[in-house]
């Protein structure tokens, strides 16, 4: 056995080939197999299966975010996105916490929601009891429906009651999905269940479908970062440094900002996306359902606010993640995405849960990445001298140009296609 190590020195100097090997050599995972899984990708004949009015595929840049801990463990990061500075950020901040530990993570229980809506019930509170009573019953239904799931040690738990006024009862059903993500489960056992549910209360059947607000998910992540791992670096902007301490402070009020003005929260969780959406797509899973989840439960006080918070412990800055995930190592498109499949191996994912654990991770990652920023030299530096290498690309740099056009561009500040074209044309002489 290899002796895994998330940190690779020098990993972003390497070519690509190399940093290939490397992520190779530390995942246990064949090269040639790397090679072609990233290479080929998703075949369009195995995508004109999936969806429909297929015409082709659409590619997108997969890295991986280097020097995480999670639980006493190194691991990769792999993760899909189009905006330059992400896996950076990921990576500095993972860095910035590995001499407390890393990351701790948790799931404490992991139960998707199947929705029931019943119109037109006369009795709620009578319908509601008599539910109540059958629970062992309708659960039986609900486990009948999807045996396989019973089979892997998962299926349904329990069953909730809720009372939404004027004659609306809707019934939750939880349910254990193991490794999937679970929304097609949820869906068969609300079917399953509908009819019976309406007999018992005497209602109307309406909607049958999981809800997305999986707050019976929830993942819940942790680090902290001394005030020398957070001071400023000697490549950043003088003319806003500030010690280790200062920027604890700054980070801790970013948090209040965040805490008491949803305009601030959108963009302190649109950060934390950034991290958890990128690993949700390089491993194959349903964004859409993870966005959707994540923003109902900030909102769910009726105040819309940030997902992560950080506080000054001591001589630590500590900062906690707490949001709803589902995803899975298994079932939806994964079977059939080689790329995706290539990540949970990259990433040695044992379960769902511990995908959701390493996301969220990289969430927390991303979060305390940008409000460091914000808090020292602002954003944009960082951001934008990253960025200049896809400006440098659109400008029409090829091989070594790309960077000599994009260092030139950092150096005078000045971050668009017409300056990266006018380096261009005197990098190439008459
Ligand atoms: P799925 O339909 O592929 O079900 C998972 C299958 O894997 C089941 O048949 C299960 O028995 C099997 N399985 C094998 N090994 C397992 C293990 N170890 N643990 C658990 N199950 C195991 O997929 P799903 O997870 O039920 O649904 C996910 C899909 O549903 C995604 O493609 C998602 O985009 C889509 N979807 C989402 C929504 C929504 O979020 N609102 C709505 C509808 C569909």
């Amino acid at each position: 056995m290899v002796a895994r190590e998330s940190r690779i020195s020098g990993f972003y100097k390497l070519p690509l080939v190399e940093r290939r090997r490397a992520v190779a050599h530390v995942a246990e995972v064949d090269f040639d197999e790397l090679v072609r899984d990233l290479e080929t990708g998703l075949d369009p004949a195995v995508a004109d299966k999936i969806v429909e009015n297929v015409l082709g595929t659409y590619g997108l840049p997969f890295g991986i975010a280097l020097n995480a801990r999670l639980n006493d463990k190194d691991r990769l990061i792999p993760m899909v996105v189009e905006e330059p500075s992400v896996i950076a950020a990921t990576s500095n901040a993972a860095r910035m916490v590995r001499s407390t530990g890393g990351f701790r993570a948790q799931v404490s229980e992991a139960l998707m929601t199947a929705q029931i809506q019943l119109t037109e019930v006369s009795d709620p509170l009578a319908a509601a009891e008599r539910l109540r009573a059958r629970e062992p019953e309708l659960l039986a239904l609900a486990a009948a429906a999807v045996s396989g799931l019973v089979a892997r040690g998962g299926g349904p738990r329990s069953l909730e009651v809720r009372d939404l006024g004027d004659g609306m009862l809707v019934v939750h059903v939880y349910l254990d999905c193991r490794d999937a993500m679970g929304a097609n489960l949820a869906n068969t056992v609300a079917e399953a269940v509908g009819c019976e549910v309406a007999r018992v209360a005497s209602g109307r059947l309406g909607l049958r479908i999981l809800s997305n607000l999986c707050d019976r998910r929830l993942v819940r992540v942790s680090c902290s970062a001394r005030a020398e791992d957070l001071r400023a670096r000697p490549d950043e902007d003088t003319a806003l440094q500030r010690d280790g301490s200062d920027v604890i402070e700054a980070v801790v009020q970013a948090s209040h900002f965040a805490e008491r003005d949803p305009y601030r929260a959108a963009t302190h969780n649109k950060g934390i996306m950034n991290g958890v959406d990128s690993v949700v797509l390089a491993t194959g899973n349903d964004y859409r359902a993870v966005e959707a989840g994540a923003h109902a439960f900030a909102a769910r006080t009726g105040r819309y606010q940030p997902l992560a918070t950080w506080k000054r412990d001591g001589e630590l800055l500590t900062g906690e993640l707490v949001m709803p995930l589902a995803l899975g190592t298994v079932g939806g498109t994964l079977r059939v995405h080689p790329t995706a499949r290539l990540a949970l191996k990259i990433a040695q994912v044992t379960s769902a849960d511990d995908l959701a654990m390493l996301a969220a991770s990289a969430g927390l990652a991303s979060n305390l990445s940008a409000l460091r920023a914000l808090a020292t030299e602002g954003i944009q530096r960082g951001h934008m001298s990253l960025h200049a290498r896809s400006i440098a690309t659109a400008a029409g740099a090829v091989h070594d140009e790309v960077d000599r056009v994009a260092s030139a561009l950092s150096a005078n500040r000045a971050y668009d296609i017409a300056a990266a074209e006018r380096i261009l044309r005197e990098l190439r002489g008459p």
